[in-house]
């Protein structure tokens, strides 16, 4: 029920103050006939017996008069609008109107005297008449009632009190009961009239609101944009409202008793709809659940449902509410999204294939390039300009390594496939080894290095790529500095336990219009092209120092210099008591130590220049080797010599290095060491390498010293 159109209790006080004044106004046509019929009969029926003619004459005029100008009165009454009928004049007029009436009515007894004793009953069985009818007219209001009462009453038994007759006394004693009783029962009537007005009132506004609420009800139906169907338990439709007619294509007519799943469910749906069924008929309410629907012309619509189940008062199921929202449009959205998500999930697949490949076949060439240089650079016989063309290509090559790296690198981040090791990473050994791979560089470009690496201290990070980061940083320092430039290493405590690292350098600086571009990808700024960059090492920087839960920021001034800082969780005055394992120092020869050259080791490798290195290179490092330029090949050798280690190529024709792997294994040979030699670069190839049983990898272009390394590990 809506309340908020039920009267309030001022409201309704001047409602029953209206309806109290149209009630008393409304009787008095009726009342003011009575009354002047009755005057005009009592008038013809004392004149001749009445102690005075003229007293009756005055007394007809009177009471006509009043009636007169109180039925003109009412006419005006009747003619306002409800709020001029609310003015408190008219209740004055009335009560005064009334009052004089109940005093001409009272003064018949006197103007109209009549000794006769017929006569003077006549006069007060008149009188009592006109005072019982005035109840009926004049009961809405207690005040008008005893106005007309009291001076009518009292002046009648005022008047028969004086009269010597016995009979006048006890008829004045019984009309005093009789005044007494009446004004008891008018007070009575007065107040079961007003709660009568009040109850009416009342139950009229409710009424009103009802009807308004349903007429609201009705119109938010049809109004609504969501289909709102309502059917019984044998699903027979009884309510269908406009967006129903809308979303389905049924008219109402054509959908009220109509089955609702026959109507709208395509067959292949029943299976949910039973589900469904079932939750509701435990009284469950179905919310948000999307079904396939039908059309009248067959074709199918998606709604979202809000469906509840419709009970009586003893809570017994007895229909059920549907509410629907189309959302075909948004569902082919959705499923847009879907595929296009797909594609664009392909696209990055086949973008990471290609990155993978690209890097396979860069790194093969790359290998022979980096791996015949490395050895040429031991070949004693060379003159020292060959030497320095050596340098040359082998500087080119390693650039074009970086390269490849940087971009497997930065598809491995947005893959997610870079996995960090993170640890305490002790500053000073981070530091050292950056120092040294650095300062050739500082020394080329006459610059000085100011890196103070004696820094007790240590920061939460992944220690290969925090010393990645440096190496960017500091190299790009050294690289976009001035001539007799400086570069400079500072560290410092930050508030809750964050470590801040600055390299500092004196070049040319950064605009603020490029600083924002800075760690673009691919962005060399204006960088002059003699100096050697990719565009990629801070992106990736930035990148990594974030996996890192830290932060990279840069401040440049032109013609002053740049400031570039990371931030990572770590501590500094504290000696971390972590010896980093693994920090490779370039072994000062990687060759002639001597190894047992008794150990033969087997390698499969199907391109011919590889096949050539890694000869040259086991060689070089002592030891001799079969080449098979397949798996099969290097099965059938295994069957004929005795092995100590396999080396294999993962690409091969016939059996791949995967493929050998399993033969040997199911042949038994558990023991046999299989290094991998890789030239993709990705981590998910190492374990796919160990899946197929594989010791190790190596990854393409072959360095010396990890070969040396990987060996001596394997072969005791
Ligand atoms: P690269 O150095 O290989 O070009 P980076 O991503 O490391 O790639 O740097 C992007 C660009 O930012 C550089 O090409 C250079 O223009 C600018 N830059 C980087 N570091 C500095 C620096 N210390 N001073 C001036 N410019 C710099």
């Amino acid at each position: 029920m809506n309340l908020h159109n039920t009267p309030n209790d001022n409201q309704l006080s001047q409602k029953i103050k209206l309806e109290e004044m149209q009630l008393l106004y409304g009787g008095t046509p009726f009342s003011y006939t009575a009354s002047v019929i009755i005057a005009f009969i009592i008038y013809n029926v004392l004149l001749g017996h009445a102690a005075s003619e003229t007293n009756l004459n005055i007394w007809l005029t009177a009471i006509l008069a009043v009636l007169l100008i109180r039925s003109i009165e009412s006419y005006r009454f009747s003619k306002i609008s409800e709020q001029q009928q609310l003015e408190s004049g008219w209740r004055t007029r009335f009560f005064i109107g009334t009052g004089i009436a109940g005093l001409c009515w009272g003064l018949l007894p006197w103007l109209g005297y009549s000794s006769e004793i017929e006569y003077l009953s006549f006069i007060i069985v008149c009188l009592v008449g006109v005072i019982a009818g005035s109840l009926a007219t004049l009961s809405y209001r207690w005040e008008a009632q005893a106005l007309f009462l009291l001076p009518s009453s009292l002046l009648l038994v005022l008047r028969l009190a004086i009269d010597e007759q016995n009979f006048s006394n006890a008829t004045a004693f019984v009309l005093l009961v009789f005044i007494l009783f009446s004004s008891i029962s008018s007070t009575r009537i007065f107040n079961n009239t007003q709660q009568n007005i009040r109850l009416r009132l009342e139950a009229d506004s409710r009424e009103h609101a009802i009807g308004l609420m349903h007429q609201k009800q009705a119109l938010h139906l049809q109004n609504t944009p969501l289909a709102i169907i309502e059917f019984d338990l044998d699903l027979n439709i009884s309510e269908w409202n406009t967006s129903a007619e809308k979303f389905f294509g049924y008219t109402r007519d054509e959908a009220l008793n109509e089955n609702v799943l026959r109507l709208i469910l395509p067959r292949d749906s029943s299976a949910d709809a039973e589900k469904l069924w079932q939750r509701l008929l435990n009284y469950e309410a179905v919310i948000g659940t999307v079904i396939e629907n039908k059309t009248k012309s067959g074709s199918p619509i998606f709604c979202e449902w809000f469906v509840t189940p419709l009970t009586d008062i003893k809570n017994n199921i007895v229909g059920i509410a549907a509410m629907a929202l189309d959302i075909t449009e948004k569902k082919h959205i959705e499923l847009a999204i879907i595929k296009s998500k797909e594609e664009a999930e392909k696209a990055n697949q086949a973008k990471s294939d290609f990155l993978s490949s690209m890097s396979h076949e860069l790194r093969t060439p790359l290998n022979a390039i980096l791996g015949f240089t490395q050895l040429l650079k031991y070949e004693k016989t060379l003159t020292e300009k060959q030497q320095s063309h050596i340098s040359e290509i082998s500087s080119a090559g390693n650039l074009l390594l970086e390269l490849v790296n940087q971009i497997l690198d930065l598809a491995r981040i947005e893959k997610g496939h870079l996995q960090l090791s993170m640890e305490e990473v002790n500053l000073s050994t981070v530091f050292k080894e950056c120092r040294s791979m650095i300062s050739p560089l500082a020394g080329k470009n006459n610059l000085s290095l100011d890196m103070n690496s004696e820094i007790d201290g240590y920061v939460i990070a992944d220690y290969t790529r925090l010393k990645q980061v440096l190496l960017n940083l500091l190299s790009n320092a050294i690289k976009y500095n001035v001539e007799n430039g400086s570069v400079r290493l500072k560290v410092s405590q930050m508030k809750k336990d964050i470590v801040r690292i600055c390299i500092i350098d004196t070049g040319n600086g950064i605009s603020e219009e490029l600083l924002k571009e800075i760690f673009q990808p691919f962005n060399r700024l204006n960088a002059a092209c003699n100096i050697e960059g990719t565009g990629i090492g801070l992106s990736i920087s930035k990148q990594l120092v974030e996996m890192m839960k830290g932060k990279i920021c840069v401040t440049s001034k032109l013609n002053t210099g740049s400031e570039f800082c990371i931030e990572l969780p770590g501590k500094l005055n504290v000696a971390s008591g972590i010896e980093q394992e693994n920090k490779p120092t370039l072994p000062k020869t990687v060759i002639n130590e001597n190894i047992a050259s008794k150990h033969t080791i087997l390698v499969a490798e199907d391109n011919p220049t590889n096949q050539a290195l890694i000869l040259n290179q086991l060689e070089v490092l002592g030891y001799s080797a079969d080449i098979a330029k397949d798996g099969q090949e290097a099965l059938n050798k295994m069957s004929q010599n005795d092995y100590q280690l396999l080396l294999t190529d993962c690409n091969m024709p016939l059996l791949d290095g995967y493929e050998l792997t399993k033969a040997v294994r199911e042949k038994g040979n558990s023991d046999l060491p299989i290094i991998a030699l890789t030239a993709d670069a990705f981590p998910d190839k190492k374990a796919d390498c160990l899946n197929a049983g594989m010791s190790d990898l190596i990854t393409k272009p072959v360095d010396l010293k990890t070969l040396k390394q990987t060996l001596k590990k394997y072969l005791k």
